[in-house]
């Protein structure tokens, strides 16, 4: 099953954007949508991420089942043309 969840940090609440992959997969195999063009996934020696702010811990919120999961790359050529947008995914 695919899940998508929002990233948010815990103690500074810097939303962080979306991520999208397998229910209980890693985080380097996950989907990631920033919110903030240049964000970027920093994960810890644990496997967790980080806040880019704060370093406080970011957690996922409102885990839910995707019907039609993200392409990794459809994303990036979309990236290239300066067309994405979060909603356009769906
Ligand atoms: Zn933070």
């Amino acid at each position: 099953m695919i899940v998508h969840a929002e990233l948010t940090c815990m103690n500074c609440g810097y939303e962080m954007g979306d991520v999208e992959g397998p229910k209980g997969a890693s985080v380097k195999e996950l989907v990631f949508l920033p919110v903030h063009q240049d964000d970027k996934l920093v994960i810890d020696r644990r496997g967790r991420v980080q806040c880019p702010h704060c370093h406080g811990r970011v957690l996922p919120q409102g885990v839910t089942p995707v019907r039609r999961p993200l392409d990794p790359e459809q994303l990036y050529e979309a990236k290239i043309d300066g067309t994405v947008t979060r909603g356009l995914m769906y």
